[in-house]
């Protein structure tokens, strides 16, 4: 009996400073606690945990949330940007893939037809097909590496700017 005496209390304790009570359950309470030791430190020790959760609680600066709901929203549209360029990328990637080995027997005719006529060793000629072939895809690789190297520089410079 005593033992479910000291469970309402501490029921009570938890739900006062949760959702509240009535002021019936309130006056029981301060009756109770007024004369348990025992639910009285349980009261003080909560009433403390609470006090000291609170003035942990951090209070954050609009001005703070909404620069990081500014860089957030920036960087989803950069993501989205980046990833239309690389679908490009891969069209032309793709497309210049198409036409490299559509135009292949042409510019093998046409630099053998050079070399026959200079008249090349035949590794010369072969080494020049090659160095032809592959020389477009070089180029565009090399732009779009130059690119992402100067995106790069460009965006830890404004990370610079924004520290
Ligand atoms: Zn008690």
């Amino acid at each position: 009996m005593i033992a479910e005496i000291h469970e309402r209390a501490r029921r009570l304790i938890d739900a006062r400073l949760v959702e509240g009570i009535s002021s019936a359950e309130g006056a029981w309470l301060e009756a109770h606690l007024a004369e348990c030791a025992e639910c009285g430190a349980r009261a003080r020790s909560t009433e403390h945990a609470l006090q000291f959760l609170g003035a942990l609680a951090v209070k954050i600066d609009p001005a703070v949330v909404a620069a990081t709901q500014a860089r957030v929203q920036l960087r989803a549209r950069e993501l989205q940007e980046k990833q239309a360029r690389m679908r490009t990328l891969w069209i032309v990637g793709g497309l210049s893939w198409v036409c490299g080995a559509i135009t292949a027997p042409l510019l093998w005719e046409v630099i053998a037809w050079v070399g026959r006529r200079f008249e090349l060793s035949q590794a010369v000629w072969v080494a020049t097909f090659a160095i032809c072939w592959v020389a477009p895809a070089s180029v565009v690789g090399g732009i779009i590496a130059w690119r992402h190297s100067r995106t790069a520089a460009v965006r830890s410079e404004v990370g610079t700017w924004e520290r």
